[in-house]
């Protein structure tokens, strides 16, 4: 059912699924004002600077695969201004040997001298289903693998690539970029990613920070940012109201329609009057922690990542050596990020502010000289890092997301929890939701 075209959207959360469906919303006529918590636009995507030490609050970088994506890089005039990072790889560390492990894999893994023979053919046997795969799947959205979403991924990949696939590739890049526990996850993430980053070997990140991303986004939109919504309230009749704290004041703002876009599990207590069965999905939705530390060096460092296994360090999973950027101001940096066990024990025993308690033995082992050199550090807790797709999740996200598009209604939600864990997935949602009003109200 098509309706006269409202004249009022709030959206409530300006990281990238809110910013992508602001713009497409405000491009189609829309007055549309964006109401961010944070100091700046962004969310889960910018950097900040603190002391010295340069760190970003969520990416590090962006997938070549998704199209829609790359041509909202083309729009906004920022793949011209993105730095390529070819063939990136990082060396793992296991209890007794250590091996390169590449993360955007292809051919070249093949070569990985600890592959028998039985590995590299089923590897390639497996690279075919992959291709076969690429038409059914969207690396934006994970339920476009709803074959693998019932399935936990350590079991997927023993099953089609094996057991040493699973210990020394998977498992520990998973646990180092992504926290994930390969038994914990669905395969859904891997299955509808995988396919399309074959034959790909760069990632991109904008040459000034990952911020640049969210600025460009929002430079076009009204954003407010320090307005930390309180709540969403869908009156019987009238225009929708949300309650807002903007600059130590309480504000309510009525709209036509409101898109939110805060992670999923903020939802329920802004919405207090769900439906149930949207209150049950939203009871669902979970995200995993992540502790950094970011140590600050008083000398040069030698540019180097590591991964670790689980059997190799129970505290440390990723350790990076960062150079400075000495014009800038910005230090040469450490660092230290934390196993998905280690984040939980922190967060279990109130230890999110001190990180480098748990830390600084494995980093020391690692740069001995860690205490005459360091000069200060930062602890970064982040809360909410991915939104984890459990097995069965990615069912009950296309049922939300089918009752979400079947009616017109004055309140739709967006972000990676609804498509895939990905700046992609992200702005993939927004579009989705944008095009979903569209559809609903011209
Ligand atoms: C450490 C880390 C590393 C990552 N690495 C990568 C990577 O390398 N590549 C990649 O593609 N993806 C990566 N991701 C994932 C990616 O950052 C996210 O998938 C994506 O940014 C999510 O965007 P979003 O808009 O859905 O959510 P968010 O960015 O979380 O946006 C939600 C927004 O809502 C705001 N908000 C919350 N509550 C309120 C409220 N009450 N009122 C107003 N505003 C509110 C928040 O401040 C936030 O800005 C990483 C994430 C993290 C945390």
């Amino acid at each position: 059912m098509k309706t006269s075209s409202p004249r009022t959207i709030l959206v409530v959360g300006g990281g990238i699924a809110g910013l992508v469906a602001a713009r497409r919303l405000a491009q189609a006529g829309h007055s549309v004002r964006v109401l961010e918590a944070g100091p700046v636009p962004g969310g889960r995507v910018g950097q900040r600077e603190l002391r010295g030490m340069r760190f970003n609050t969520g990416a590090r970088l962006l997938y070549p695969f998704s199209k829609p994506f790359n041509a909202l890089l083309d729009e906004l005039g920022l793949r011209r201004n993105m730095m390529a990072i070819k063939g990136m790889a990082a060396r793992c560390y296991g209890p007794d040997d250590d091996w390169l492990v590449e993360l955007m894999p292809g051919l070249k893994t093949l070569l990985a001298p600890n592959l028998g023979l039985g590995d590299k053919l089923g590897f390639i046997a497996y690279g075919a289903k992959l291709l076969a795969q690429r038409v059914r799947t969207d690396p934006d959205d994970a339920t476009t693998a709803m074959a693998a979403d019932a399935v936990t991924l350590a079991d997927y990949v023993r099953r089609n690539l094996g057991q040493r696939a699973l210990d020394q590739m998977v498992k520990p890049v998973f646990r180092s970029t992504r926290s994930w526990d390969a038994k914990d996850i669905s395969a859904a993430f891997f299955a509808s990613t995988m396919p399309h980053m074959l034959g790909l070997d760069t990632v991109y990140v904008p040459k000034n920070g990952m911020g640049q991303l969210p600025a460009a986004l929002a430079a076009a939109l009204d954003v407010t940012c320090e307005a930390r919504v309180l709540d969403i309230a869908l009156p019987p009749s009238g225009p929708a109201t949300v309650t807002a704290e903007i600059a130590g004041a309480q504000t309510t703002l009525s709209a036509d329609l409101v898109v939110c876009a805060v992670e999923g599990s903020l939802v329920s207590d802004l919405v207090p009057g769900l439906p149930a069965e949207d209150a049950a999905f939203f009871a669902g939705v979970r995200y995993n922690s992540l502790g950094v530390v970011h140590y600050k060096m008083k000398r040069q460092v030698t540019p180097s990542m590591r991964f670790f296994t689980a059997e190799k360090s129970r505290v440390l999973s990723t350790y990076q050596q960062v150079k400075g950027d000495l014009e800038k101001g910005i230090a040469p940096q450490l660092y230290a990020q934390m196993t998905p066990e280690a984040t939980l024990h922190a967060r279990d025993n109130g230890l999110t502010e001190r990180l480098d308690e748990l830390l600084r033995p494995d980093v020391t082992a690692l740069y001995p000289d860690l205490d005459r050199d360091c000069e200060d550090l930062h602890n970064q807790w982040i809360a909410r890092k991915l939104p984890v797709f459990y097995p069965g999740y990615g069912a009950s996200v296309r049922t939300f997301r089918d009752r979400q598009e079947a009616t017109a209604r004055r309140l739709y939600f967006c972000g990676d929890y609804l498509a895939q864990s990905l700046v992609t997935g992200a702005a993939a949602s927004g579009e989705r939701a944008a095009r979903t009003i569209a559809r609903h109200w011209g």
